[in-house]
């Protein structure tokens, strides 16, 4: 009978591993406590001693099979004299079938009949909500796994916020070189390479994919790399591309994510009508681009095309650009984007695409009056829908509302033992918010103490063009409107000793204080690094901090972010600068 060569845990920690060499081959004599292979886990190399002498009948696991769990059979020795047609049929059963390359015995049957797996958490999308819950659930001691079925990071990390940074900053640092004269540098010439442009992005994001990988097998999260299905009763199937494997959680956590809208008739074809996953990749620049929607997405490609020469037009229906924004900061991105050369038609609304071979004629309607444009490349930023199709919700009480998940304020839905984050459950569709959500969730789950509901009114929002745009809290005409007497402080990047010496004195920070106690309702930016200021200020909202404490707050000197300082010193007339 041969014996079975067992992925032993060779650590403490180990609970899965590659078999990177194996030492011997298929036929060769091995003696016990000879060192048969090597096995790689994520923190070492190991070596892995053969239990006792024989031959090695039969390789299970090889290099190229990648990683399996602890307790998996990886080979195959034979005692001496032992015929090698024994070990067929064990390898046949180990595998499932004659070629053994599969190496998970659990997932290999599986592909015939389902296996049952018991978690305390079962995540199902493995974006910014999914992994950083799968892992915060794991720290709070919960056997946890977590489901994805394309891509770990989500759309964050693999079509989103991250790539399109990369992008951005290379149209940053193109800008830059094009102004060095104005800091005494002479560069020769100013060019760039599209292709290595997008190839510097999605090496980014495919970097950060993989840490994500890394971070979940640290944590010990259970990965599974397929489809989800709700069966009900707190069952899934998951679907993987040799399994079907059924668990089972007390917990379920929802967190399947959004991707963008169509609208009808104006769909994108991926050709000449982008979503933003065309407009990160092209394989040529547009001469002639049409942004519809000028929301975050929208304005941050215009940024970039428009950066790199092509012309652009940004379309938006309502009456302002970045229509989540203060109106006094959207009407200062409006001059400034027009100033770089930028069409803005507000209020204006999108009716129809006519398709050539190779341009959109776009029809137009503006208070009216009907017109068109011709350009290369539409590209559609109209917004986001929820995944919440093919989920098996039908089988659940979970309640849909216009494709995003209804949740309460501990993220349940109405099915006991199920809840939803992230992007799927609505907006704002931020990241941050995103995996704040899921982090409550687990938290208030595992029953920590002092867990408190996510405040949506201090939920930071950044847009990343040139000039960028940040803020927190409300608008002035918002506070207005839920009645409060205001106060409002102003400061211009001229008058900021640090941005002038950047070269960078387009701008303003604004801030909007409850007139009554001195609450800072919200603060509102426009200019370089003012994404990165912001958090100045999200953290002074929740620690409830009073204007007072804001100005006798000392700022560094000489930083942008004294300008926080003094806006907040305006809106009690004690500014200095300006
Ligand atoms: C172009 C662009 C730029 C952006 N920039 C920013 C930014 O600068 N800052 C910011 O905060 N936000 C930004 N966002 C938004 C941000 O990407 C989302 O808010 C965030 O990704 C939402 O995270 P999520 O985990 O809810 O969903 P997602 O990131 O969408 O992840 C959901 C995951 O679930 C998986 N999934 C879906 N259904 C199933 C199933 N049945 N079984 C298994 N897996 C499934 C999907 O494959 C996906 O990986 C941007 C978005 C876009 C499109």
């Amino acid at each position: 009978m041969p014996i079975e060569i067992v992925l032993p845990a060779l650590a403490s920690d180990m609970d899965s591993a590659t078999v990177a060499v194996w030492h011997k081959q298929e036929g060769d004599a091995v003696v016990a406590g000879e060192v048969i292979a090597d096995i790689e886990t994520d923190k070492a190399t190991l070596e892995l001693e053969v239990p006792s002498s024989g031959v090695l009948g039969k390789i299970l696991v090889s290099a190229e099979s990648g990683e399996v769990d602890v307790g998996t059979v990886i080979g195959l020795l034979l005692s001496q004299g032992e015929s090698a047609e024994s070990i067929e049929s064990i390898a046949g059963e180990q595998s499932g079938q004659s070629q053994a390359t599969s190496v998970d015995p659990e997932v290999t049957n599986a592909t015939k009949s389902t296996v049952e797996k018991d978690y305390d958490i079962v995540v199902v999308g493995g974006g910014p909500s999914g992994y950083v819950t799968a892992i915060r659930a794991t720290q709070l001691g919960m056997k946890t796994a977590l489901i994805e079925r394309e891509h770990l990071g989500g759309i964050c990390l693999n079509w989103g916020c991250i790539p399109t940074k990369a992008l951005l900053r290379s149209a940053e640092v193109y800008e830059q070189f094009k102004q060095a004269e104005n800091y005494g540098l002479s560069v020769d010439h100013v060019g760039f390479d599209l292709a290595k442009i997008v190839a510097r992005s999605r090496g980014i994001a495919k970097e950060l994919n993989g840490g994500v990988r890394h971070l979940l097998k640290k944590n010990k999260v259970k990965l599974y790399e397929g489809n989800a299905q709700l069966v009900g009763g707190g069952r899934l199937k998951v679907e993987e591309e040799a399994a079907v494997t059924d668990i089972s959680a007390s917990h379920i956590i929802l967190a399947t994510g959004a991707r963008a809208r169509n609208l009808p008739g104006l769909e994108a074809d991926g050709k000449l009508v982008w979503t933003y996953k065309e407009a990160m990749t092209p394989d040529v620049m547009p001469k002639s681009i049409l942004v519809m929607g000028a929301g975050a997405i929208g304005v941050e490609f215009a940024s970039f095309y428009n950066s790199l020469g092509a012309d652009v037009t940004v379309v938006e229906v309502l009456s302002q650009i970045i229509p989540v924004e203060d109106p006094e900061i959207a009407a200062l991105a409006t001059k400034s984007f027009t100033r770089q050369g930028i069409k803005i038609m507000t209020q204006t609304m999108v009716k129809e695409l006519r398709k050539d071979s190779d341009k959109v004629t776009v029809v137009l309607k503006q208070n009216g009056e009907r017109s068109e444009i011709t350009v290369d490349r539409v590209i559609s930023a109209v917004g986001v829908v929820g995944n919440h199709e093919n989920l098996g919700l039908e089988a659940t009480q979970v309640e849909v509302d216009r494709s995003h998940v209804v949740v309460n304020e501990w993220s349940e839905t109405s099915e006991p033992g199920v809840y939803a984050i992230g992007d799927l459950t609505g907006p704002p569709c931020l990241a941050h918010k995103a995996s704040h959500e899921g982090i409550i969730c687990v938290e208030k789950i595992a029953g920590e103490e002092g867990v408190h509901p996510l405040d949506k009114s201090a939920i930071p929002g950044c847009t990343f063009s040139r000039p960028q745009v940040a803020s927190v809290g409300l608008t002035e005409p918002a506070a207005k409107e839920q009645g409060y007497d205001v106060r409002v402080g102003r400061f211009p990047f001229q008058g900021n000793g640090k941005a002038i010496a950047m070269g960078e004195t387009e701008g303003l920070i604004k801030t909007v204080f409850d007139k009554a106690t001195g609450e800072l309702l919200g603060a509102h930016m426009i200019g370089a690094e003012v994404t990165e200021m912001i958090q100045g200020f999200s953290i002074a909202q929740t620690l409830e901090s009073t204007e007072q404490e804001l100005m006798q707050t000392v700022f560094a000197h000489p930083t942008l972010s004294e300008m926080m300082h003094e806006a907040v010193l305006d809106a009690y007339h004690k500014v200095i600068h300006f």
